[in-house]
């Protein structure tokens, strides 16, 4: 700029100069000023024309300062051209890698149109791209579970559906947010994991299925045995007994697992009803006194008495009658269990057992429904459980679409709460439901 301002100024006086000379030095200065104005006008609009053109811009044959301004810009264009050409092969190997990718992989705009989406989006989604570009995704994979799952923030755990693509083939689908109100759904094949799932379940049923009728054979005989007024089996009371209990056990335990597969088959549809909670509580209250027996429990029931639930009567009072037996179970004689059945602040039916037995750990209290975990091995088994009546709760409650929520402090005690949904809250016949 100082080398321009020089020009100027040198211009300017030669102008002054030559204006002195011939008697007319404003005239020469005014007319100076005007050509230089004009000059640099004409650059302007030259320069303008040029930009216009975008990329085809052309350097003027112009020397001083306009010559200075079309080499910056010159090569400030080749810096962002080089820039612009790295950028292109950063996002086309980025886009290589991707589509290499074996999961479908989809980005999604606020309203969750389709912006972009790799191969296996292609073959596992069914997509066609580009013409799929701007769709919003749940018209093209119309599955309800999937849709369901688009509408929601996309819980972590995700969602399994029939792939659209391939009828036998299985997906799962997570939702990760990015940029502003953008999703990247990346889904995943698990039809061979689905498989070996499904053989598990198989397997443990059709176990279980097997070895429940003879050992219904052995527990009978046992029985039998026990019962008989022979003389000869009195030396053999001792062992009769313990394969008798042992052999009891094992039935329980089969019972639980064939209950456990018949609730993690969703397929079968089990008849629902009111079930009436307030009764079916009452009688629990009594077997879980009987089953405490010398050890002297204090089961107390505080149960709504107009609140029935919509449900399994089945699978509900499995559920109720694990926590109940397990507040008698896992807790040291004379423990006080309550049983409360009401409805929350949401408007959710509750079922709450709640004991002052010496509490869980914090560590275990997660793993808790996993099936046979048991917070002190040995002495639970003595117990009399099966390791299976969490898993069986938990279970129940997902079919329901309610929760199993544990609470249980060291000392203090342990609170097992069941929530049903609130569309399952019925009123008994002839009473109003109270909350
Ligand atoms: P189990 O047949 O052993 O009772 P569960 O699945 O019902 O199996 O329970 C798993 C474990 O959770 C139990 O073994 C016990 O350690 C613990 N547990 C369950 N209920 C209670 C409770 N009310 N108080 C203390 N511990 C409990």
């Amino acid at each position: 700029m100082l080398g321009l301002l020089g020009r100027t100024l040198l211009a300017l006086a030669g102008l002054a100069g030559a204006g002195w000379l011939s008697g007319y030095p404003l005239t020469f200065l005014l007319l100076g000023s005007w050509g230089l104005l004009a000059w640099h006008l004409y650059q302007l609009v030259r320069l303008e024309r040029e930009l216009a053109k975008g990329k085809d811009w052309r350097i003027q044959d112009v020397g001083g300062l306009w010559g200075e301004v079309y080499s910056q810009l010159f090569k400030l264009q080749k810096q962002y051209e080089q820039r612009e050409r790295l950028l292109k092969g950063t996002l086309g190997k980025f886009r290589e890698a991707i589509a290499a990718v074996p999961d479908a992989a989809v980005a999604l705009d606020d309203s969750d149109a389709v912006l972009w989406a790799n191969q296996a989006a292609e073959r596992l989604l069914g997509l066609h791209m580009p013409q799929d570009s701007g769709q919003r995704l749940a018209n093209l994979v119309r599955h309800p579970a999937f849709v369901a799952f688009l509408g929601s923030a996309g819980g972590e755990e995700g969602v399994e559906f029939p792939a659209p693509s391939e009828s036998g083939r299985i997906l799962h689908a997570r939702l990760i947010p990015y940029g502003q109100g953008q999703r990247l759904l990346i889904a995943t094949d698990i039809t061979r994991m689905h498989r070996l799932e499904q053989v598990r379940r198989d397997f443990v049923a059709n176990v279980s299925h097997e070895l429940r009728t003879p050992l219904t054979v052995i527990n009978g005989y046992l029985e039998t045995l026990l019962d008989s007024d022979d003389p000869c089996i009195e030396r053999w009371q001792r062992p009769l007994r313990g394969m008798a209990q042992q052999s009891g056990r094992m039935l329980h335990i089969i019972e639980d697992l064939l209950m456990l597969s018949r609730l993690e088959n969703d397929a079968e549809r089990r008849p629902e009803k009111a079930v009436a909670m307030p009764e079916l509580l009452a009688a629990l209250a009594e077997d879980a006194i009987a089953l405490s027996g010398e050890r002297g429990h204090q089961v107390q029931v505080a149960a709504d008495p107009g609140l029935w639930v919509q449900g399994c009567e089945k699978e509900i009072r499995s559920a109720c009658a694990n926590l109940v037996f397990n507040a008698v179970r896992h807790t040291p004689a004379g423990s006080r269990v309550e049983i409360r059945w009401f409805v929350d602040e949401q408007g959710c039916p509750c079922l709450q057992v709640a004991d002052n037995g010496e509490g869980i750990p914090a560590q275990h209290i997660p793993r808790l429904t996993e099936r046979f975990y048991r917070v002190d091995k040995g002495r639970q088994r003595e117990s009399g459980g099966t390791g299976l009546g969490l898993a069986i709760v938990k279970h129940v409650m997902q079919r329901h679409g309610g929760q199993l929520g544990i609470i249980s402090q060291l000392g203090v005690g342990s609170t097992f709460t069941c929530r049903f949904p609130a569309e399952r809250r019925r009123m008994s016949p002839g009473k109003s439901a109270l909350g």
